[in-house]
C-alpha cells in the first residue's frame, strides 16, 4: 500500500511527495523487520501534510544534531574520566556506549522524520512504479 507517513492513510489518488529512500529508512525497516512490526508500505507524504512534515523534519535533524552533541561531550567526558582515574574499565566503557546506542536506535525508530525526494506533490497512482527493477513476492 502506498501510505502517507504522518497520517497513515492511503495516498493513492491523491498528491503526494515520495519519501526518500536513505540508509537510515532502509535500517529501520530491517529492524522493524526483527521486530516484525514492519508493514511493507511505499512511503509518502501527502499533500495536506507536506507543510507540517518539513516542519518536523526541520526539528528532527535539530534534533539529531543536539543529540550527536550530546553522544561526543559523553564521549569526551568518559575520556576525561579515564585518564584522570587512571584506571579503564572496559565494561563501563562498553555499557556506555550499549545504553548510547540503545538510546539512539530507540529514539530514531520512533521519532525518525524521513526526508522526501521533492517538495512539489505529484498525483500518486494505485499502479506500483514500473521503473522499479527489485520486485517482491506477493501477488
Ligand atoms: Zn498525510
Amino acid at each position: 500500500m502506498k501510505m502517507c507517513v504522518d497520517c497513515q492513510k492511503e495516498v493513492a489518488g491523491k498528491k503526494a511527495v515520495k519519501v526518500r529512500e536513505d540508509k537510515t529508512i532502509r535500517v529501520l525497516r530491517k529492524i522493524k523487520r526483527l521486530f516484525r512490526v514492519a508493514k511493507g508500505n511505499e512511503l509518502y507524504v501527502c499533500e495536506d501534510c507536506m507543510k507540517e512534515h518539513l516542519e518536523k523534519r526541520k526539528s528532527f535533524e535539530k534534533t539529531m544534531l543536539i543529540f550527536s552533541v550530546i553522544a561526543a561531550l559523553i564521549i569526551v567526558l568518559l575520556l576525561v574520566t579515564i585518564i584522570f582515574s587512571g584506571r579503564f574499565e572496559i565494561w563501563t566503557v562498553l555499557s556506555a556506549i550499549f545504553i548510547g546506542i540503545f538510546l539512539f536506535l530507540f529514539s530514531m525508530i520512533f521519532k525518525y522524520v524521513p526526508g522526501v525526494e521533492s517538495v512539489i506533490p505529484v498525483p500518486v497512482t494505485k499502479k506500483p512504479e514500473a521503473k522499479r527493477k527489485k520486485k517482491r513476492g506477493g501477488k
